[in-house]
């Protein structure tokens, strides 16, 4: 790997996430080596995915190069690598660029795309997870509606025309209010020859309101935020099968569709290795204590969505969301940097800053403790929460800029097919690591 020897403690971090990027920023000054180990060369800023897809931001807004980071100390690298394995006994990682002896480990892998064993919808679905995905995802849409100004086979142009969305969470929300916003803004400029009143925005969701893990409030917002911008909520509705085309359900309904997106839950996604006790089987996400050392080993440490750490204010770990993965990654630089100078270590405590997810122009829920509220001051909120937690002044300038220019001119600048969505066999061979 060519990271060179040295006599102070190596620490290697797996996943340069919001985890493993706010620990990486906090102990690059300190006296250690650090490695930081990713599979992509670049941070993905997550919640802003769906802008992506649905041609609102180029990728490189929401992207960040993890060299910048580590370029600011000659202790510090970056390789880029996929890490296979990890052999605890030998204090070594294995990755598919060579081997690396640590002394202290960090895993911020993540999380990865929960089908719940459904084969059909892992070989026909599409997700979004990566940047590649959001971009799978831009060029389906794009080229769905192309399609539907040539074909003459109103079966077809109907399936083109129908967009399936799973799960009602903030992704399936957020995603489902910006298509909405295209069929309503771009496509009667766009495609004059289409008819946007034959474009439909089915949203399932297998449980009782849309955003369960919000408020009350705030799913009772989003429901009528969505319905004003056409999106067809279908509730209590689990999805049994999509073969390619039809989608079919445990109710009577059943939908053709040629974009059937995925977004109703993730799992960890942990690195093989560990001893089983690491792992709480159920939520694939490794068991740690309040120092966030993973259950049984005292220099392997797991932060951000793998990890679970219960409390008694979060029995089944904190939520799978940016926050608690930048605090522990902040935390656990303090941490270890106790443990090297042989201090105490010190406990975990989250701070929860509330949620919010957004639905469409003037459009967003927020729940900040006691204070719930919805509308366009919702939205000013998000977009400034957003704007400042997205990493690296360029990003947030680039962003900024663009929000305005969409907002002016009811817009969307990047609905560019750059590459084209070729179907499942494509698809799969470019998301390798099937997130
Ligand atoms: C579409 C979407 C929208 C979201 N919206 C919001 C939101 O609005 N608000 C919010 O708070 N949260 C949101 N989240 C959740 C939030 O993004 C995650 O909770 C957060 O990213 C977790 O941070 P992390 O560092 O644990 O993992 P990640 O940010 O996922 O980072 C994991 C990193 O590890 C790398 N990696 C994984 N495995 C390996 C391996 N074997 N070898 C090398 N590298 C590896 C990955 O490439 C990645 O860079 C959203 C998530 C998604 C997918």
């Amino acid at each position: 790997m060519n990271i060179p020897k040295t006599s102070l403690p190596r620490v290697v971090i797996i996943g340069g996430g919001f985890a493993g990027m706010a620990l990486a920023r906090k102990i690059l000054k300190e006296d250690m080596q650090m490695v930081l180990l990713d599979r992509h060369n670049y941070h993905t800023f997550q919640p802003l995915l769906y802008q992506v897809s649905t041609s609102g931001l180029e990728p490189d807004s929401i992207a960040y190069p993890l060299r910048k980071i580590t370029r600011s100390s000659e202790k510090c690298f970056f390789r880029l690598a996929e890490v296979k394995s990890i052999s605890a006994e030998e204090n070594t990682v294995h990755t598919n660029i060579g081997d690396l002896v640590y002394d202290y480990l960090v895993i911020a892998t993540g999380s990865k795309t929960n089908f719940f064993g459904n084969e059909s919808i892992e070989k026909h679905g599409i997700w979004m997870k990566t940047v590649p995905q959001a971009l799978n995802i831009r060029s389906l849409i794009l080229e769905n509606l192309e399609q539907a100004t040539i074909t003459d086979d109103p079966e077809k142009r109907k399936s083109l025309l129908n967009f399936v969305l799973v799960g009602a969470g903030p992704t399936g929300v957020e995603l489902s209010g910006a298509i909405a916003e295209l069929r309503n803004h771009i496509v009667p400029r766009d495609y004059p020859d289409l008819d946007p009143n034959e474009m439909n925005i089915h949203l399932l969701e297998g449980l009782d309101r849309v955003l369960p893990p919000m408020s009350e409030h705030a799913s009772e917002k989003a429901h009528e935020m969505l319905e004003e911008l056409g999106v067809k909520i279908h509730l209590n509705t689990m999805v049994e099968s999509y073969d390619g085309h039809l989608v079919e359900t445990n109710t009577d309904l059943a939908i053709k569709t040629e974009t059937f997106i995925w977004s109703a839950g993730v799992t960890g996604a942990p690195v093989k290795g560990l001893n089983a006790s690491a792992i709480v089987e159920k939520a694939n996400r490794y068991e740690v204590n309040a120092f966030n050392q993973v259950n049984g080993y005292e220099n392997i440490f797991a932060i951000g969505d793998i990890a679970l750490m219960q409390t008694e204010e979060f029995p089944k770990g904190h939520p799978m969301v940016a926050q608690p993965a930048i605090q522990q990654g902040k935390h656990l630089a303090k941490n270890i940097k106790r443990l090297i100078r042989g201090e105490k270590l010190e406990a975990f405590e989250y701070f929860d800053k509330g949620t919010m997810a957004t639905v469409g122009r003037n459009r967003a829920v927020v729940d900040l403790h006691k204070w719930k509220f919805s509308g366009f001051f919702a939205w000013f909120v998000w977009m400034f929460v957003h704007l400042w937690f997205l990493v690296g002044f360029r990003n947030r300038t680039v962003t900024f800029f663009n929000w305005i220019y969409n907002y002016i001119n009811y817009d969307k600048a990047a609905r560019l097919i750059i590459r084209p969505f070729k179907g499942h066999e494509e698809r799969m061979s470019l998301d390798k690591e099937k997130v």
